[in-house]
């Protein structure tokens, strides 16, 4: 059988991760595949993205395309079209299809972890990892937060009417992150607060740290952020970024060519991709 060729697209592409953990999944599903990076700058994104395309029978694409792509496919899946956002393409032939695979990513992540997405969850930050968080909680129940800095408050409120717009019962609002207190079933950090090289800062205090029964940390270098460590030493059940990272590139070899993995060769990737990480 031919070798089945794929790529992650993006630009800049320097220090991607995706070549490192899409090989080890396809060596690990037995799939002959080879798995490259290609640089595609902005200007030059229409013409030599359908160059690409003939010639991959999928591929990841990343910042800054990844809307600017939407309008090139044939076929958008319905959670790429709830997030107006594509990081992976399956060529069926001809036939581009379009996904996102962020979202069941962290689903994913947290599923292993065995970090419940209900109740009161409050998600700290209101970016690009938020949104995501944010609009899988609301589809999944949660009683959300989203809890930032007095001078994001307003950015916050606007994600908050997007979601109670696109998801029917949301129940979401926006707090203070200085504020935030009682019981929390479980916190999700998406800033960046915490993240290499700054490793001795966390997002919130200590004492609000304590309430909080389960803590997911999208932060992925370290592999345990200071926020994890601690929610650890607390009692409480925590998870970092690298596993929602593994997750989504699992979740795009489904779409490819529909790989199941053992849980403990994808664990043992996370470790291993974030030695990778280290040694870039
Ligand atoms: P982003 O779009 O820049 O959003 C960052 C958010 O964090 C903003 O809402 C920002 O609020 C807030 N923030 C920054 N510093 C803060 C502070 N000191 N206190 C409170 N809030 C603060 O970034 P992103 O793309 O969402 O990424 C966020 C983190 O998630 C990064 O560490 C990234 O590596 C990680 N991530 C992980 C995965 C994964 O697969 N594990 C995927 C995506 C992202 P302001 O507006 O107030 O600055």
């Amino acid at each position: 059988m031919k070798t089945k060729r794929y790529a992650v697209i993006g630009h800049p592409i320097g220090h991607t991760m995706s070549p490192f953990i899409h090989k080890r999944l396809f060596r690990l599903a037995g799939v002959d595949a080879e798995y490259g990076v290609i640089d595609i700058a902005p200007e030059n994104f229409d013409y030599e993205y359908k160059e690409t395309l003939s010639r991959l029978d999928g591929y990841n694409i990343t910042i800054p395309h990844k809307q600017r792509v939407i309008p090139l496919l044939d076929e958008l899946d319905s959670k790429a079209k709830l997030y107006g956002s594509v990081n992976t393409v399956y060529n069926n032939n001809g036939k581009a299809k379009g996904y996102t695979t962020d979202p069941d990513g962290f689903l994913k992540a947290l599923e292993y972890a065995r970090i419940p997405l209900a109740d009161r969850v409050v998600i700290l930050g209101c970016g690009g990892a938020a949104r995501t968080m944010a609009f899988e909680a609301a589809l999944n129940g949660a009683i959300l937060e989203l809890a930032v800095r007095e001078r994001s408050f307003k950015k916050a409120e606007k994600l908050a009417d997007e979601i109670k717009a696109a998801v029917s019962g949301a129940d979401v609002k926006c707090v203070d992150i200085t504020k935030l207190s009682g019981d929390i079933k479980t916190l999700v950090n998406a800033t960046p607060v915490g993240m290499s090289p700054y490793t001795d800062a966390q997002p919130i205090t200590d004492s609000q740290l304590k309430n909080c029964e389960n803590v997911f940390d999208a932060i992925y270098n370290p592999l345990e952020t200071m926020l994890i460590k601690k929610a650890k030493a607390n009692g409480s059940n925590a998870e970092g970024g690298m596993s929602m990272l593994v997750w989504q590139a699992v979740v795009a070899h489904k779409h490819w060519d529909g790989s199941d993995y053992d849980v403990r060769d994808i664990e043992k990737l996370c470790v291993d991709a974030y030695e990778e990480l280290k040694n870039k």
